[in-house]
């Protein structure tokens, strides 16, 4: 299956940040605007909006693991609604103790992990652009535990 098609089999679609009236308006309201538009990719409910340079009408297989990262997100929204972007953003706090944003992301991490990234590159992508959620030592821990007992 392409990733386009198991994009659409989960019933989500993707979009390019650029033109996105909404993506805008957070991007503004972030104090890290050129890398929340160009580098980040951000799931929304079922939509999965790329950074503005990919061309999404494109062929998506290049970014592969990273979709299927987001696609676990999507399930994670239609699973827990909006208990699920509360939590991630604030619980128990915003930044620097972030076990929810940390849990959620471990998750759909677990799939980049099981396609050959490293579990030092994945501590240390959380750990800077997450906001500090979780000690990195537990990370870590957690990841290695998770690749030792397999796919579940
Ligand atoms: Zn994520």
């Amino acid at each position: 299956m392409t990733v386009r098609e198991q994009v659409a089999a989960a019933g989500a679609r993707v979009r390019s940040k650029r033109g996105s009236v909404l993506m805008t308006i957070l991007s503004v309201l972030l104090p890290w605007r050129a890398w929340f538009m160009r580098a980040a990719w951000t799931t929304l409910g079922r939509t999965i909006y790329a950074p503005t340079w990919i061309d999404v009408a494109g062929s998506l297989e290049p970014y592969r693991s990273i979709l299927e990262h987001e696609l676990v997100h999507v399930r994670q929204w239609r699973r827990w609604w909006l208990v699920y972007p509360i939590s991630y953003l604030l619980l128990p706090l915003p930044i620097g103790l972030a076990w929810w944003r940390w849990r959620w992301e471990r998750e759909a991490y677990l799939v980049q992990l099981r396609a050959g990234t490293s579990v030092e590159h994945v501590v240390d992508t959380l750990w800077r652009h997450y906001g500090w959620p979780w000690p990195r030592w537990a990370m870590r821990r957690w990841f290695r535990r998770a690749l030792a007992r397999g796919p579940s």
